[in-house]
C-alpha cells in the first residue's frame, strides 16, 4: 500500500517542485523585467542626453552653438536685470582662414578651428561663454563687472592671444598664423538679445571693412553702413544698364626709361546721387551678391575695344583687366574671353588678365587648369596684389603666369624702412627667379622709383607716373592719336 502513498507524495513533490520552480522564475523574470527597465530608462535618458548635447554643441569643436549661444545671452540678459553686470558680446571672425583652408587643405582647417576653439576656451573667465556660429565665426559672452575695464579690453586679449603662432600637430616646423576681426557690442537697457547679437555682427561687418585684423565697438551709425551696403548693391543691379560704369585707364611704365608700357583697366561708377564710389567699395558688393559677372563682363568688352581701337590707330598698348575668383571658377570664362576678343578683334596677345595672388592660390590645381585654357587663347596673365597671398615656390612654378605685380603695400614702406625694402628685393627676385615681368604697384614719388630700379625691377605704376584716366585723355598726353572712335556702353 506504500506504493500509492508514495507515488502520490512525490506527485505532491514534484507539483510543489514546479510551483516553487515558476515562481523563482516568476521571481527573475520580475527582477530582470524591473532591471531592463531600469536599464532601458537610463539608456533612454543617457541617448537623450546625447542628443541634447549634440543639439546644442558644434560637433567640431565641441563649443556651443547658435542655440545654446543664443540661450546663453538670454540668461545673461535676464541676470543684468537683477544683478550690476555688463553684458556683451564678441563676434570673432578669422580673416585669413579660407586662405589657409585652401592652401593646406579641409582637415587643416578643422585641426586649425579645434585649436582656436581651444585657445579662445583659454582666454575668457569662468562665467564668460566662447560659442562657434558656423564656419570660422566664433562668439564670446563676456558679464562684465562695473570695475571691469570693458570688453574692447577682452577682445585685444582675444587678438593676441590668437596672434601666438598655432603649431598644429603633423605639420611639423609650419606655424600658422591667425588674424581676427572682432565685433563688440554691449546691452543697453531693455535690448533684445537678438538686437545684441545684431548689434555685434554690425560691427564686426565694420571691423572687416575698416581693415581686418581689429576689433570695433558697436555704434548706432553703424547701422546705417549695413544699409547702406544693402542700397549700393540694389542700386549697382541696375547701374550697367543705365550706362552708369565706366573704364578709366591707368598706364604702367619701363622704370628705366619711363616709356608707357601698357594700361591697366580699372570700373568706375557715376552714381547719379553719391557720385563716384570707389571700386573698393562696390567690387566687394558686386562679388557678395553676384553683379560681378555682368560687371566684369563689361569691363572686359570695354576694354578689348578700347585696345582694339588704338591698336586700329596704330598704338598697340598691352591692356590689362582685373578678373574676379567668381569669374575665374565660371565654367564658360574662357569661351568668354574668347567670343569678347573675336568680337573686338583686339590682337588676344595684347590682353593680360590680372588675377589676385588670393584667387590663384585658394585651388592651385583647378587654377592652373583654368589657366591654361585661358593662355591657349593667347593671351598673357598677370598675378596681381602679389605677397600678401600664402604662395609657395612651390605653387607659383606651376602656374603659367606671365607678370606679377608686386602689391603697393610693400612699395609704401620702401624708402623709409630697410626691412620694407629687403621684402621688395627678394619679391622682385623671386618674379625675375621665376622669368616673370615684375611691376611694382603704387609708386607714388621720385624716391620709390629710384630703390625700385636698385633693386632690380623692370616696371611699375602709380600716381607718380600717372593717375588711371578717361581713355580721350590718356590718348591725348600719350599721344595715341586723336580723335578716338567711341566705346559705345553696353
Ligand atoms: P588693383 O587691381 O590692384 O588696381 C590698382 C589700384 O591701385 C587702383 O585702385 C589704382 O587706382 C590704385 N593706385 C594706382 N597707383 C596708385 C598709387 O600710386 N597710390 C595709391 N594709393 N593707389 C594707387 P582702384 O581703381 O581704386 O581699384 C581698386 C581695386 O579694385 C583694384 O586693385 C582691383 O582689385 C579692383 N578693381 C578695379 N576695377 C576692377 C574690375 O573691373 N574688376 C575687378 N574684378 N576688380 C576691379
Ligand atoms: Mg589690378
Ligand atoms: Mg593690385
Amino acid at each position: 500500500m506504500g506504493e500509492p502513498a508514495s507515488g502520490a507524495l512525490s506527485q505532491a513533490l514534484l507539483g510543489g517542485l514546479l510551483v516553487l520552480g515558476a515562481s523563482i522564475l516568476l521571481f527573475f523574470s520580475i527582477r530582470l523585467l524591473a532591471f531592463s527597465r531600469q536599464r532601458a530608462l537610463a539608456l533612454v535618458e543617457e541617448r537623450t542626453g546625447e542628443l541634447r548635447h549634440q543639439a546644442l554643441h558644434d560637433s567640431l569643436t565641441g563649443l556651443p552653438n547658435r542655440t545654446l549661444v543664443t540661450d546663453r545671452a538670454e540668461q545673461m540678459l535676464a541676470r543684468a536685470d537683477r544683478e550690476p553686470i555688463v553684458p556683451s558680446v564678441l563676434f570673432i571672425d578669422l580673416d585669413n582662414f579660407k586662405d589657409i583652408n585652401d592652401s593646406f587643405g579641409h582637415q587643416r582647417g578643422d585641426q586649425l578651428l579645434r585649436a582656436v576653439a581651444g585657445r579662445l576656451a583659454g582666454l575668457v573667465r569662468p562665467g564668460d561663454s566662447v560659442g562657434r556660429l558656423g564656419g570660422d565665426e566664433f562668439v564670446v559672452l563676456v558679464q562684465g563687472r562695473p570695475a571691469d575695464p570693458g570688453p574692447e579690453a577682452v577682445a585685444e586679449r582675444v587678438l593676441e592671444g590668437l596672434a601666438e603662432p598655432f603649431h598644429l600637430e603633423g605639420m611639423d616646423g609650419v606655424a600658422l598664423t591667425v588674424e581676427a576681426s572682432i565685433g563688440v557690442a554691449s546691452a543697453s537697457p531693455g535690448q533684445s538679445t537678438d538686437e545684441l547679437l545684431r548689434d555685434a555682427d554690425v560691427a564686426l561687418y565694420e571691423a572687416k571693412r575698416g581693415g581686418k585684423g581689429r576689433h570695433m565697438l558697436f555704434r548706432p551709425d553703424m547701422r546705417l553702413a549695413v544699409q547702406d551696403h544693402l542700397a549700393i548693391a540694389m542700386d549697382l543691379r541696375h547701374a550697367i544698364a543705365k550706362g552708369e560704369l565706366f573704364v578709366e585707364y591707368q598706364p604702367t611704365f619701363e622704370l628705366g626709361t619711363l616709356v608707357i608700357a601698357g594700361v591697366e583697366a580699372l570700373a568706375r561708377w557715376r552714381h547719379p546721387t553719391r557720385g563716384l564710389v570707389a571700386p573698393d567699395q562696390f567690387i566687394p558688393v558686386a562679388e557678395d551678391s553676384g553683379l560681378i559677372a555682368a560687371l566684369g563682363k563689361y569691363v572686359l568688352a570695354s576694354s578689348c575695344q578700347q585696345g582694339a581701337a588704338w591698336a586700329r590707330a596704330g598704338h598697340p598698348l598691352q591692356i590689362s583687366v582685373n578678373v574676379s575668383g567668381h569669374q575665374l571658377e565660371s565654367e564658360d570664362f574662357a569661351a568668354q574671353v574668347s567670343e569678347t576678343l573675336a568680337v573686338s578683334g583686339l590682337d588676344p596677345g595684347l590682353l593680360t588678365l590680372e588675377l589676385t595672388e588670393s584667387v590663384l592660390m585658394r585651388d592651385a590645381d583647378t587654377s592652373v587648369r583654368r589657366l591654361q585654357a585661358l593662355k591657349k587663347l593667347g593671351l598673357k596673365v598677370a598675378i596681381d596684389d602679389f605677397g600678401t597671398g600664402y604662395s609657395s615656390l612651390a605653387r607659383l612654378r606651376v602656374l603659367p603666369v606671365d607678370a606679377l605685380k608686386i602689391d603697393r603695400s610693400f612699395v609704401a614702406g620702401i624708402v623709409g624702412s630697410r626691412q620694407a625694402r629687403t621684402i621688395a628685393g627678394s619679391l622682385v627676385q623671386l618674379g625675375k627667379s621665376l622669368g616673370l615681368q615684375v611691376f611694382a604697384e603704387g609708386i607714388e614719388d621720385e624716391d620709390q622709383l629710384a630703390q625700385l630700379e636698385r633693386l632690380g625691377c623692370d616696371y611699375g605704376q602709380g600716381f607718380y607716373y600717372s593717375r588711371p584716366l578717361r581713355p580721350e585723355v590718356l590718348a591725348e598726353r600719350f599721344h595715341l592719336g586723336r580723335p578716338l572712335p567711341g566705346v559705345p556702353a553696353l
